[in-house]
């Protein structure tokens, strides 16, 4: 899938790694000024220069110093996002909502600080990284579940208010991705299961989907710059998932 971004401007949160860097390459190589906003100040000043953009040292977590936010940009790519396993009478509070205010409250903060820009140019697209998980639960990710159901709620909230002022706002739901997150989670569980990490892999990750392997960053790329082009003016308010079948089975 491929789009014309000449011209326009696009925010890419957590775009130093994974998903995120590979919709900021996609959306650079289709001639959108990029600015790549992580906590991993290294990391996000490595791909701004390699693909010309700019990098925004941000820790997307402390939300009280997004609240005065203004941004000006054309296309919002809310990305950034962490995983915990853990039983919930064994989940540490703290973490919950930490875990809520970087993948929920910084989206809405964003989403708000993008808006009247938008509104006012008449052109806006909001891009949410949610997940499978934003449609379907799993035992133990109670604040990750918790989390992308709520972006989708937010995503067809902003769908609707922003539909009848030129602002279109979708969820992308992809499987297990070949990025940092997943190779971690893939590593933690073949050493809690004292299992190889195929192993996790056949009888874990891809039990339930129909094509048995990880989906590539570049994948979810290509779909993500086909949802901020010209091409889908009139998708909004829906969330696309990109699992292999996992979420059909
Ligand atoms: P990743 O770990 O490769 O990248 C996440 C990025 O977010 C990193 O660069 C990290 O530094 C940044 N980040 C983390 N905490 C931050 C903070 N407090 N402030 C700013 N930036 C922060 O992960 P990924 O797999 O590319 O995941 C990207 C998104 O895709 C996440 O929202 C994740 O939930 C979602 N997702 C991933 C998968 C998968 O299988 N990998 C599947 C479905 C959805």
């Amino acid at each position: 899938m491929s789009a014309d971004l000449t011209g326009r401007r696009a925010l890419v949160t957590g775009g130093a790694s994974g998903i995120g860097e590979a919709i900021a390459r996609a959306f650079a190589g289709a001639g959108a000024e990029v600015t790549v906003a992580d906590l991993n100040a290294e990391g996000a000043d490595r791909v701004a220069t390699e693909i010309g953009g700019r990098a925004w040292a941000v820790d997307l977590s402390d939300t009280p110093a997004l609240r005065e936010l203004t941004l000006d940009v054309d296309i919002l790519v809310n990305n950034a996002g962490i995983q915990h396993v853990s039983p919930i009478e064994q989940f540490d509070p703290e973490r919950f909502s930490f875990m809520l205010r970087l993948m929920l409250e910084a989206p809405f903060l964003l989403i708000r600080a993008a808006l009247p820009g938008m509104y006012a140019r008449g052109f806006g697209r909001v891009l949410n990284v949610s997940s499978v998980h934003g449609i379907r639960a799993s035992e133990y990710k109670s604040a990750y579940v918790t989390a992308k159901h709520g972006l989708e709620g937010l995503s067809k909230t902003t769908a609707l208010e922003g539909g009848p002022r030129g602002v279109t706002s979708v969820c992308i739901d992809p499987g297990y991705v070949r990025s940092p997150l997943v190779e971690k989670q893939i590593a933690d569980q073949a050493r809690s299961h004292g299992i190889a990490e195929e192993e996790v892999l056949e009888t874990v990750l891809l039990k339930d989907a129909a094509i048995k392997r990880l989906v590539e960053p570049a994948e979810v790329a290509s779909l993500a710059l086909w949802l901020a082009g010209p091409d889908a003016a009139m998708v909004t308010g829906a969330s696309y998932t990109m699992d292999g079948g996992w979420s059909a089975h």
